[in-house]
């Protein structure tokens, strides 16, 4: 894997992809500078070697059109302070003016262009936009995860015109070796923590991970499908009837596979989806009519922590309740200190896609488990399966 490391970049120009999707409030100041400071690394390896970067990125969705509310311009500020260099700014991300900034540019300095996708040719993956990014730099460095999983112009097809100028940063690789560790070189036994809404939306990476682990510890609102399609009552909880047939076949491949699956005992129920429901702990597969169970009950929580404890290799996805409800918040932030607990005696944690990040940020264990993954729609592809066209095209000769 070639990275920013297998280069020198003395009086180059780097050409950096990074991911500045970053909230604004209604001043436009930064409210969550986390995406800026992953970049970092990268960024000052390339100044410290002597060279300069020119930085691109997309902010929210302005759909091909200029607006001035999804300027990149209101982040300058915040990417000087964390970078400690005062970065310059050009509006226009392609064009003559464009090619005249970079080429002023001097060792040691950093050039931030204008948000990417004020351009429709951007996530068109056009390739002549790709080829007007490439007169920008002499190497081409991805460092963006969170987009790594599209094909656009400035993550995908801009490679292709540095062949062997090409390397991913250091935030890209830290999340392909993450999930590397997880997928094919995780210490025994392996085990996989599945929570969230629906049996459908985790279905394709179930199915990916089952051959690759050891243990499939399922929660949250997925759980009461598996229950009612083995004969359980599962009340008025979540439950998709369409993927009962499913849950079966993904229960029978787990067995012939040796994999453990590991389903909620009891739960907390609710007489309403409401913070301020009644509750009562039920057996999971005996939950009255009018009930629905919202949160892992107490011998579950027992039952998992054992497994959990056990494990080196741990990826987490999903909440195992609805942890935004305080009264519900229980099982997934067990869930949490049991990983970290895991974690401190010497397992690797992996939390990505989708979600998870929110709950385990809410919580506070982001500086408890091994890696947090930085892209929530990357990180779900990558764990069903997918190639990113991102990586690929970094490591395409
Ligand atoms: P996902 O994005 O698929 O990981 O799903 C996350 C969502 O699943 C969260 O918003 C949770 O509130 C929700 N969730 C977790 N457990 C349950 C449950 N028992 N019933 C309904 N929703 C749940």
């Amino acid at each position: 894997m070639t990275t920013v490391d297998d280069f020198n970049f003395e009086n180059k120009k780097a050409l950096v992809r990074v991911d500045f999707n970053v909230p604004l409030d209604a001043e436009f100041n930064v409210t969550d500078s986390n995406r800026i400071e992953a970049a970092k690394p990268t960024i000052i390896k390339i100044l410290e070697d002597g060279g300069s970067a020119v930085l691109m990125s997309h902010l929210g969705r302005p759909k091909g059109e200029r607006k001035a509310a999804l300027s990149l311009s209101h982040i300058c500020d915040k990417v000087s302070e964390v970078i400690g260099v005062q970065v310059k700014f050009v509006d226009d991300c392609v064009g003559e003016k464009v090619e005249k900034a970079v080429a002023e540019l001097e060792s040691g300095e950093v050039l931030l262009l204008e948000n990417l996708r004020f351009n429709a040719e951007e996530e068109k993956g056009d390739k002549l936009f790709a080829e007007q990014l490439s007169h920008l730099g002499d190497i081409y460095v991805n460092d963006a995860f969170g987009t790594a999983h599209r094909a656009h112009a400035s993550t995908t097809i801009v490679a292709g015109f540095f062949p062997d100028k090409k390397c991913f940063g250091y935030l890209l690789a830290k999340e392909i070796k993450a999930i590397e560790k997880v997928m094919k070189t995780g210490e025994k036994p392996v085990t996989a923590i599945l929570g969230g809404a629906k049996v459908s939306s985790k279905i394709t990476i179930i199915e990916n991970i089952l051959s690759k682990i050891d243990h499939l510890i399922i929660g949250g609102g997925m759980t009461y499908t598996f229950i009612k399609a083995q004969g359980g009552k599962v009340g008025n909880s979540i439950c998709e009837d369409d993927k009962m047939d499913l849950a079966l076949t993904i229960l029978k491949k787990a067995k012939d596979l040796g994999v453990q699956v590991h389903l909620p005992v009891d739960v907390i129920a609710a007489d309403d989806f409401s913070n301020n429901a009644n509750t009562k702990i039920v057996a999971v597969d005996d939950i009255p009519d009018g009930w629905q169970g919202l949160d892992a009950g107490p011998k579950t929580l027992e039952n998992f922590r054992e497994v959990i404890h056990e494990s080196k290799t741990i990826l987490w996805n999903g909440p195992v309740g609805v942890f935004e409800m305080e009264s519900f918040a229980k099982g997934t932030i067990s869930v949490g200190n049991y990983i970290d607990e895991a974690t401190k005696n010497g397992a690797f944690s992996l939390v990505g896609g989708g979600d998870s990040v929110a709950a385990v940020k809410q919580f506070g264990f982001e500086d408890k488990v091994s890696y947090v993954s930085t892209g929530g729609g990357a990180m779900l592809e990558s764990l069903e399966g997918k190639s990113l066209p991102g990586i690929a095209a970094i490591l395409e000769a």
